[in-house]
């Protein structure tokens, strides 16, 4: 049994005049102690999923199909009674512009406290060695837990919001672009301590990012998702050394420092396509190079072999895909 499934999982959003097919039958599971990777572009879907696996959609938002499990429980449909024990003590959260998101007039190691407070029945002194040993853990002065958040940098503020993550001692930390806003060196820094961090607690990590290269150096194993649905999945390495879908290497080549390799990037100019239609056809395919007649009737399935597996009619042909793409006479 996997840590967390997620299966065939439906979401859409209800606007005033129309429905956004925000997730469309996405499935992937982490395994305990893994690192998970959610890698794509803006409004692929990524913070739509994490919010879904955590009871916390926007209230225009549903769940219309497919099922969450942790720890082989259902999690779609629970009460928030019962998704008070989920939250923080099981699966902890870092959403995206969480360390923007501080109360500027609470001192940060009260706002822990506070987070812990809301689920355990202890001591003041307790949370507060339990601060103390958090902010130890991410690498900030526990002298410093009296602190506003405006007396922080970016990147200190950000282990401030990973400390509070890991106050419960969570079994899975979902981390939503937690390195987006901070510059390269201090994203770096962040990078490691969570991998660290993941390392020390034995937790299981899903990482959130648009940023091929951070989930290169950390994730064991990635989805690539492209309009609300995987376009490829599988070991992170794999994926992206030898990608079997054309969006994986669009973006993958949009990263040059992931790999040593000299092809030419293939462009991948246009937009998303628009979510207001349940997707007919390859969600991809209006911005493929490679797009075919059939690639119009159905989002082809995720085929492969072993563990990576790749949503394209001509998964089998990518290596031939890969060299037309890097010719640049084609
Ligand atoms: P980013 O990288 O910009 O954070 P994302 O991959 O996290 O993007 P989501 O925020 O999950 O993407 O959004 C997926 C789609 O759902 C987008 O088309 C977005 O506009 C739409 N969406 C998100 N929240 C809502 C909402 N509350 N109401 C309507 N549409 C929404
Ligand atoms: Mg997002």
């Amino acid at each position: 049994m996997s840590l967390l499934e997620v299966n065939d999982l439906k979401i859409t959003y209800q606007t005033p005049d129309s429905e956004v097919h925000a997730v469309n039958n996405a499935s992937f599971s982490i395994e305990e102690g893994d690192n998970y990777g959610l890698v794509g572009e803006s409004g692929s879907g990524k913070s739509t999923l994490a919010k879904a696996v955590l009871g916390l959609l926007d209230d225009n938002g549903a769940v219309r199909s497919g099922s969450v499990t942790f720890k082989g429980r259902d999690l779609v449909g629970l009460s928030e009674e019962e998704w008070r024990d989920v939250r923080w003590e099981e699966i902890a959260y870092i959403p995206q512009s969480a360390m923007d998101s501080l109360d500027p007039v609470m001192d940060v190691g009260a706002q822990i406290r506070q987070a812990i407070h809301k689920h355990k029945n202890i001591s003041k002194a307790k949370a507060n060695e339990r601060v103390a040993e958090v902010f130890e853990i991410v690498g900030l002065d526990p002298a410093r837990t009296s602190e506003y958040p405006h007396e922080f940098s970016g990147g200190m503020r950000q282990r401030v919001t990973i400390a509070m993550a890991l106050a419960l001692d969570p079994d899975l930390i979902i981390a939503d672009e937690p390195t987006t806003g901070l510059d390269v060196i201090v994203q770096d820094k962040i990078v490691h301590k969570l991998m660290e961090i993941q390392e020390e607690i034995d937790s299981s990590l899903l990482l959130i990012t648009h940023e091929v290269g951070v989930v290169a150096e950390t994730c064991d194993e990635v989805s690539v998702l492209y309009g609300g649905k995987v376009m490829e999945q599988g070991d992170t390495f794999d994926v992206f050394h030898d990608p079997r879908n054309p969006y994986t290497m669009g973006l993958k080549n949009a990263f040059p420092e992931v790999d040593e390799f000299d092809e030419q990037a293939i462009s991948i100019p246009g937009s998303l396509p628009d979510l207001t239609e349940e997707p007919t056809g390859c969600v991809f395919r209006n911005r493929c190079p490679f797009a075919t007649e059939q690639c119009e009737s159905e989002h082809p399935p995720l085929v492969g072999s072993g563990e990576q597996v790749s949503a394209c009619y001509y998964a089998d042909k990518a290596d031939e895909m890969q060299e037309q793409a890097s010719d640049p006479e084609t």
